[in-house]
């Protein structure tokens, strides 16, 4: 097992990976940007060291900074946490070189995932089903008018780099195919400097639905049950529940089954995310994280397993010390995403945190890195914590995370706690009547 582990990271992540290593008796480096000197993940860890000047460019998405830290530090592994670097296959690549162990999947299976167009083909390779859509890159319009003749309007152009929900554009009819395809490549290019697009059908009431896997090396794959992440804002995920309330037993065990199949056929290691639309009782692929998520914590919640603590033991070449037939779904969770945000307009509040009262009892788990005091620098995302709730079953869990919203008092700064108070009464939400849709229409954006 490793000694020393090094956190590529910052925030609630940072200490989320702190306390598993901790757990382990495994020491921890803590990184950090000069405006991050006074955070929790640094305080918390064994040791710390500055990467650079805020701006993410230069300091966490810095390689050369942080392959620097963990050389000086002696450390034996690197946990790339989401974000950053984490999908970055050319990072996990150069932390293999330099003799670290990468927690995480290998940089090949990066690679191909983190590109949606060989990601979706590969998906197409080992048999799971994909949304409608082209074979590969749209180069101009009448490649898309091929792509789009067998699958009819409306369609949606998508980058093949894209994530975080940019680089996307519905084209409703051939009228605004011309114009939607030119957008798309044009913010693809802008976003990730890369303008390749490909088409998929728009599905009208899709649900995300998506399945966590963890491999080792030793060919053993398990799944650890599904997420729904259908409350999206800005296709961008905003609360997180397990299981899906869509989702009967039988189609958790044949979606389950057919993404360990498939990380079996690719020969896939540790933590994966292959990631689903659902309408009308089909499963369609749309792509694969290859990276801890953000809302893993209400897998960990249904399963009582330690998801970090088990990409530290499969990067040490540890075997899963569980089969699928042992992993026992328990009761439901769900996630809230608490943003340093006005809850109505969603401009960034960042600024000094007053008083600080997190919420506690039976079965709430808050992931933050806040403390009473403490400045959120305008510098990074606006996710300031998460408060994951479980009860022995839906309706148990949802009473649980009213009066945990309730309870929760973060002064100084605006945070969308109000947001989630009022969706967590709403009548849809209650019942798990909600599509992907559903949120934006409640909060009348765009
Ligand atoms: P990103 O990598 O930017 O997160 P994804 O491909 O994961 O993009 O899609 C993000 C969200 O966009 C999905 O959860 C869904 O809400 C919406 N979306 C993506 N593809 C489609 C589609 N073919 N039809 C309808 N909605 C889609």
């Amino acid at each position: 097992m490793f000694d020393k582990i090094l956190v590529a990271n910052r925030g609630e992540i940072a200490l989320r990976i702190h306390r598993a290593c901790r757990e382990m008796g495994i020491r921890t480096v803590a990184v950090h940007s000069t405006a991050d000197v006074n955070a929790m993940h640094v305080r918390l860890a064994d040791e710390s060291i500055c990467i650079g000047p805020p701006p993410a460019t230069d300091s966490y998405l810095n390689i050369q900074a942080m392959l620097t830290a963990a050389i000086i530090t002696n450390a034996d592994a690197i946990h790339p946490g989401y974000g950053f670097l984490s999908e970055n296959a050319d990072f996990a690549a150069k932390v293999e070189e330099h003799g670290f162990a990468f927690i995480g999947p290998s940089p090949d299976h990066i690679r191909l995932m983190g590109d949606k167009i060989t990601a979706r083909q590969t998906a197409v390779e080992v048999g799971i089903p994909v949304v409608p859509g082209s074979d590969g890159v749209v180069a101009d319009l009448d490649e898309a008018k091929v792509a789009v003749e067998s699958i009819g309007f409306p369609v949606l152009i998508k980058a093949s780099a894209g994530g975080g929900g940019r680089g996307m554009k519905v084209a409703q009819s051939a009228k605004e195919l011309p114009d939607a395809l030119d957008d798309a490549k044009r913010e693809a290019l802008a976003y990730f400097g890369n303008a390749d697009v490909y088409i998929e059908k728009f599905l009208a009431h899709p649900r995300h639905i998506e399945v966590q896997i963890l491999a080792d090396n030793h060919g053993n794959v398990v799944y650890l049950g599904e997420r729904d992440c259908s409350l999206q804002r800005r296709h961008q995920k905003v609360l997180e529940e397990a299981p899906s309330p869509a989702l009967n037993q039988a189609e958790r065990h044949e979606i389950g089954a057919i993404a360990v199949a498939a990380a079996k056929k690719i020969g896939y290691r540790n933590v994966g995310t292959m990631e689903f639309l659902y309408e009308n009782g089909k499963f369609y692929f749309i792509e694969m994280n290859t990276r801890l998520q953000v809302e893993h914590p209400v897998t960990e919640m249904i399963c009582s397993l330690d998801i970090v603590r088990e990409m530290i033991r499969i990067a040490a070449g540890a075997p899963l010390g569980f089969q699928q037939k042992d992993i026992r779904f328990s009761g439901h969770a769900i996630e809230c995403r608490i943003n340093a945000e006005n809850p109505v307009t969603f401009m960034p509040s960042p600024g000094r945190v007053g008083d600080y009262h997190a919420p506690g009892g039976l079965g709430v788990r808050v992931d933050s890195a806040l403390y009473s005091g403490y400045t959120v620098p305008p510098h990074y995302d606006s996710m300031i914590s998460k408060l994951i709730v479980h009860g022995t079953n839906r309706n148990e869990c949802l009473m649980r995370l009213r009066r945990a919203l309730d309870e929760y008092v973060i002064d100084g700064i605006e945070t969308t706690i109000p947001l989630h108070q009022r969706l967590v009464t709403d009548t849809d939400f209650v019942n798990g009547d909600y599509d992907v849709n559903w949120l934006e229409k409640q909060v009348g954006d765009e």
